[in-house]
C-alpha cells in the first residue's frame, strides 16, 4: 500500500512564488490577492490569446455630453 501522508507530515513553509514573502492563510500559494492576480494575469498573458469580443474597427460608443457653461 502506498498511502500518501495527508497533513501528516512536516509543514512546508509555502512561499509566494511572486515575491518570495510567506504565503498567506486563504491565498496559498500566493501571500496577497495581489500576487495571486499578478500570477494569474502572467499565465493567461502566456498561454492564452484573450480574444477580444469588441468588433475590431467599430468605434467606441460616444455619449453625447451636453455641457452648459
Ligand atoms: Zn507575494
Amino acid at each position: 500500500m502506498n498511502a500518501m501522508p495527508e497533513g501528516g507530515g512536516p509543514r512546508k513553509p509555502a512561499r509566494c512564488p511572486i515575491c518570495g514573502k510567506p504565503a498567506e492563510a486563504g491565498n496559498r500559494p500566493f501571500c496577497s490577492p495581489r500576487c495571486k492576480d499578478l500570477d494569474l494575469g502572467r499565465w493567461l498573458d502566456g498561454r492564452y490569446a484573450i480574444p477580444t469580443e469588441e468588433a475590431p474597427g467599430e468605434p467606441p460608443p460616444v455619449t453625447d455630453r451636453d455641457e452648459q457653461e
